[in-house]
């Protein structure tokens, strides 16, 4: 065990203490709470099965009561001026970095995924705080749009106290990616994080308290999604649902908010291409390949977990591939050299294994892994895996397995490409590796996703739209993009003269 590794161990070990001591509880109204009923359920770690501690399970009871919160504190907050939550959402973020490492080790030990990436998720939280504070001041401007005899200008106001739900797989950073423009737009929160990994989500809450927050504009309730997660959106007070996860629950979710009218905007799952062609750089396409999906555990939405590539050059880079996943390091989290965790959960983890069973009944090729890896003898840990020769059609082409698992499919040319990339239910993100500008731009028009990267990895720029088609999202994030959501815009129309008004009953 490295120095590094061993500290790590020790810290985390000492921040995990509190969560084992007493129920892990809801905050509301600027309280740390119990639930009402006194029902907990258990948290336990991916890494060895370790308790976690006990998470108060919120019902529509408590619900009700952070919603209330919320709505009793949007006036005020949405009052004050937008210096004012500048200043304060920037607390947060220097209460975010001053503990940053306890998050990621918080987070790493919470959700297995491996600390390299968390540590850099946890000042990712930190930077959303940064950037949505600096827009705080201007996100209630509107257009100017002058017409022959009057004058028309938009304005905008927050929607009103906000629902935002939230997945495990990265869970401080995706929260902040909401909660940040939300109370930057003027509206309050009442945030149910995933049952699977409360923990980080209880570290937000305290610090945005012990920034200044005034009570009851950031509420969390911890509970299932069945109970807690239903009874949210379906809470009158809540204007609007921001919703991390998957497809499915999006739709449920849309079901649920229907007689409340809820406006809602959904991240939800992905089979992202990563289209590799004859012309492109193979050395620095192959490490994305592999970043994109290998990382995180692969447990990412914009994960490339579909692997396109030219049948002229699929033989050498398949061998290259191979190559690097064999030497993949599967790991503790904690430990600085490891590359790939646990998956999150036993009910994923089987999820995730019964995709090597499928591969072998589609008729694919397990050219790497393909099999569990318990770490001494414990954990939710797989290998890394590679399916090589499927088709567009089979199951592990077609269907989100959310692990370090990746699907190759050969291709003869740019339509066929093309027609494989688009032929899923999803739409979130794709790759396209090549060295012609034109065709570089022909696949950016031909794609059906939200996002596509050209010779790079997924790589963020806050201003930029974040968001799916089809089955993986509606709505976008980043910079005005988020305020079109968590803001109602209204037009003024202001004559400018004595422009003639129709006379009825004269
Ligand atoms: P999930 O849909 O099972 O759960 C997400 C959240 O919804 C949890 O907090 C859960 O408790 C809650 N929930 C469940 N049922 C609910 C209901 N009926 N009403 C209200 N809330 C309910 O998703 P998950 O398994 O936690 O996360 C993995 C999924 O998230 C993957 O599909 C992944 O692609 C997706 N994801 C998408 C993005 C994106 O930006 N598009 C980002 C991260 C994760």
């Amino acid at each position: 065990m490295s120095d590094a590794f061993a500290t790590h161990l020790t810290s985390a070990q000492q921040f995990l203490e509190r969560f084992k001591a007493e129920p892990l509880g809801h905050l509301i109204n600027g309280k740390r709470t119990p639930s009402i009923s006194g029902e907990t359920f258990p948290n336990e770690s991916p890494i060895d099965q370790s308790p976690l501690g006990e998470v108060c399970a919120g019902d529509a009871q408590d619900v009700d009561l952070a919603c209330r919160a919320a709505a009793n504190a949007f006036p005020a907050w949405a009052g004050i001026s937008g210096a004012e939550r500048r200043k304060i959402l920037h607390a947060i973020a220097d209460g975010i970095e001053a503990r940053a490492h306890e998050i990621a080790l918080v987070e790493s030990w919470d959700t297995g995924q491996p600390l390299r990436f968390m540590s850099k998720a946890a000042i990712r939280g930190a930077e959303n705080f940064r950037f949505f504070a600096d827009m705080a001041p201007t996100a209630r401007d509107g257009n100017s749009m002058p017409a022959t005899d009057h004058v028309n200008f938009s304005m905008r106001q927050p929607i009103g106290p906000i629902g935002v739900i939230t997945p495990w797989n990265t869970p401080f950073m995706l929260s902040t990616w909401k909660i940040a423009p939300a109370l930057a737009a003027g509206c309050t929160v009442v945030h149910k994080p995933a049952e699977w990994s409360p923990c980080s989500a209880a570290l937000l809450a305290e610090i945005m308290h012990d920034a200044g927050l005034p009570p009851g504009v950031m509420n969390t309730v911890n509970g299932l999604g069945e109970a807690a997660g239903k009874s949210l959106t379906e809470h009158p007070a809540i204007k609007a649902v921001a919703f991390v996860g998957e497809s499915v629950t999006g739709s449920h979710i849309m079901k649920q908010g229907a007689d409340t009218l809820k406006r809602v905007h959904f991240e939800l799952g992905g089979k992202n291409p990563v289209i590799v062609f004859e012309d492109a750089d193979l050395e620095r396409a192959l490490d994305a390949v592999v970043f994109m999906i290998y990382s995180l555990n692969g447990e990412r939405c914009t994960s490339s977990s579909r692997l396109l590539i030219q049948k002229s050059i699929e033989a050498e880079f398949l061998e290259k591939l191979e190559q690097r996943v064999r030497t993949l390091k599967v790991g503790h989290p904690l430990d600085p050299a490891t590359e790939v965790g646990p998956l999150i959960h036993q009910r994923h983890f089987d999820k995730v294994c019964s995709y090597f069973d499928i591969a072998k009944e589609d008729g694919a090729r397990i050219a790497v892994g393909g099999t569990p890896q318990p770490l001494d003898g414990k954990g939710h840990f797989v290998t890394p895996t590679l399916f090589t020769g499927a088709t567009c059609t089979m199951r592990i082409a077609q269907e989100e397995i959310f692990g370090p698992v990746l699907t190759s499919i050969a291709f003869d040319n740019e339509a066929e490409a093309l027609r494989i990339a688009n032929g899923v239910d999803y739409g979130l993100a794709g790759y396209v590796w090549t060295g012609d500008s034109g065709r570089s731009i022909r696949m950016a028009r031909g794609l059906d996703v939200g996002m596509v990267w050209i010779n790079s990895e997924n790589n963020r720029h806050l201003p930029a739209p974040f968001g799916g088609m089809k089955a993986s999202g509606i709505g976008r994030d980043g910079g005005d993009y988020s305020f079109e959501f968590y803001m109602e815009t209204k037009n003024v129309c202001i004559a400018t003269g004595d422009h003639s008004v129709p006379k009825l009953g004269a």
